[in-house]
């Protein structure tokens, strides 16, 4: 006879499945949303272009800078792309001091990011350092100073933006607990660019670039033998997507200016916060109630069902939920004979399983990947991550259906944005293209560490309408590593190449007359600055 713990388990199991139906009503409505944002502003989907106007083709060389700035940190790296798909990579990361993520002036932050940049120089590249400084104090010869000399840079900054250009972009607000009213409104990449001058570091902020678009680029490098990647997507903390898109589709008015050659471009989907009017988004009464914990509630509906920030306290929830009912006994013994370890269950009052956001995402994965038939890996982690002593094996039985349920159903989320972005590319219907592979670039923890969810993305994929058994086969999903660093040397790659089809003697007049003015200054009095940048460690 089944249990009531059982029989609740089921009901609750049932109420996160996701349909093969639902699926496909889901891909439909995410596919109308997608070409809504790219007619207006103010959709759901935001769709919002990048200025990134082509994928790399593996082929790209060079030495390419890259800094990120994201909620803690802020990560220097050097890309050296090596043309043949592979590439060697060196970076520092520094966390950022809390006290200037509420500087008074933008200033101030912007000048610490600099002084890394510096750093970073010095430590790694110093005799490109040194000749650029003697370079800029001996002007007299016109060969001296050289646009090619100086490093291009892509600048993951992972804040709303207003893009504008490649290298253009206001910052809209401040998130994740920083507070500089001062730079609301600015061009992050002129704030960081007037640093770097005055530091007289030989690097030009050459591209803006979004964590999805550079997990993009750098899938799409190094994929050998493809002509590109089709999809960035990120299951992290949140969710979001960029994928190329025809500049044609693209109706909304553009501002600034682009590379038109390619008829394309990049656009970043902002899909966290697809259908948030839930004309198909499941809605469990848990999911509602986890909307109403939420800072933005009726915002980042799809997100807050499918991302690592959320799905843990979905969990909580459910579990809190199913606690509370009096003829269930979960996490909770008659007495010792009733449970397995012969003893009883207790749940410690500082366990996270009492506090909003007190269960970590992680959880779910080590609950899916316990196949030990008592579930002994799963019952030992509640232990020591939840405080929860002598779980019942019946407990984690109840415990692993409900977070396996929660983690199918955001796979299946996951596929139908996935789903949909392939079935837009129209890839898999070219009969020119009938044997290519369509690329998919992921990146995140919980796609990265979550047991069978890519298996689980491959099993919607395979059940959705134009996609199918043989579609499915042809879309082959890797991860992309270092987005924000190998994916942000190639927009600046292509910034730079972009930045070729414009006046290149401008450019360079334009840096000789800087150091001829700099080289002045530094004769005529600035001497401890110059050998200060050149020799401090
Ligand atoms: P970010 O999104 O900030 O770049 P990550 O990609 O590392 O960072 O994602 C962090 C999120 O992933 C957190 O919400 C965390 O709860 C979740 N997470 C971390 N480890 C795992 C895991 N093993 N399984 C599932 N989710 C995880
Ligand atoms: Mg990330």
């Amino acid at each position: 006879m089944a249990s009531p713990l059982l029989a609740e388990t089921q009901s609750i199991v049932k109420q996160f499945e996701f349909t093969d139906d639902d699926v496909n009503k889901s891909v439909r409505e995410f596919l109308r949303q997608m070409d809504e944002g790219l007619e207006k502003d103010g959709t759901s989907l935001s769709q919002i272009p990048t200025y990134v106007t082509g994928v790399p083709t593996g082929k790209e060389k060079g030495l390419y800078m890259a800094v990120d700035l994201g909620g803690t940190n802020f990560r220097v790296c050097s890309v050296k792309l090596n043309g043949d798909t592979t590439f060697n990579i060196t970076s520092d990361k520094v966390a950022v001091p809390k006290e200037l993520m509420v500087a008074k002036k933008a200033e101030d932050l912007f000048a610490f990011l600099a002084q890394q940049i510096k750093k970073f120089l010095e430590k790694h590249h110093g005799d490109h350092f040194e000749a650029h400084i003697r370079r800029r104090m001996t002007v007299s010869s016109p060969d001296g100073y050289k646009d090619e000399h100086v490093f291009r840079m892509g600048f993951t900054f992972s804040f709303p933006v207003q893009q504008v250009g490649i290298n253009k972009g206001t910052l809209i607000r401040w998130t994740k607990g920083f507070d500089i009213p001062d730079a609301v409104g600015k061009d992050v990449c002129a704030l960081l660019q007037t640093e770097i001058d005055k530091l007289h570091l030989p690097v030009k902020v050459a591209a803006l670039v979004n964590d999805t678009v550079g997990t993009l680029m750098a899938h799409s490098y190094s994929s050998p033998g493809s002509q590109g990647s089709i999809l960035g997507a990120i299951f992290g903390t949140g969710t979001n997507g960029a994928y190329l898109e025809k500049l044609s589709n693209l109706k909304k008015p553009l501002v600034g200016e682009y590379d038109t050659s390619t008829g394309d471009m990049v656009i970043n989907t902002e899909w966290g916060s697809f259908d948030n009017q839930l004309n198909v988004l499941p809605n469990t009464p848990w999911d509602a109630a986890l909307d109403k914990e939420t800072p933005n509630p009726g915002f980042q509906m799809y997100e807050k069902r499918v991302s690592g920030m959320f799905l843990g306290e979905l969990l909580r929830l459910v579990i809190n939920d199913l606690m509370k009912k009096p003829d269930v006994s979960l996490f909770r013994d008659e007495n010792s004979s009733t449970n397995d370890r012969r003893s009883t269950t207790d749940i410690a009052e500082t366990s996270g399983i009492w506090k909003a956001w007190g269960v970590d995402t992680s959880i779910l994965s080590h609950a899916a990947g316990d196949h030990t038939p008592k579930l002994s890996v799963l019952r030992e982690t509640l232990q020591e991550t939840l405080q929860i002593s002598a779980p019942a094996f019946e407990d984690a039985q109840a415990f692993k259906a409900i977070a396996e349920a929660i983690g199918r159903r955001a796979a299946r989320l996951a596929a139908v944005a996935i789903g949909a972005v392939v079935l837009k590319s129209g890839r898999l219907a070219d009969p020119e293209r009938a044997d290519d592979t369509v690329n998919v670039g992921v990146d995140g923890s919980l796609v990265e560490n979550y047991p069978y969810f890519e298996d689980m993305i491959y099993e919607a994929l395979r059940a959705i309408e134009g996609i199918g058994e043989e579609g499915a086969k042809r879309i082959r999903i890797g991860l992309a590593q270092d987005g924000s660093g190998v994916g942000a040397a190639l927009i600046a790659l292509v910034a730079a190449g972009a930045e070729k089809n414009a006046p290149t003697e401008e450019i360079l007049s334009e840096l000789r007359q800087e150091a001829r003015a700099t080289a002045a200054t530094a004769a005529v009095s600035d001497e401890s600055d110059q050998v200060g940048a050149t020799h401090s460690a």
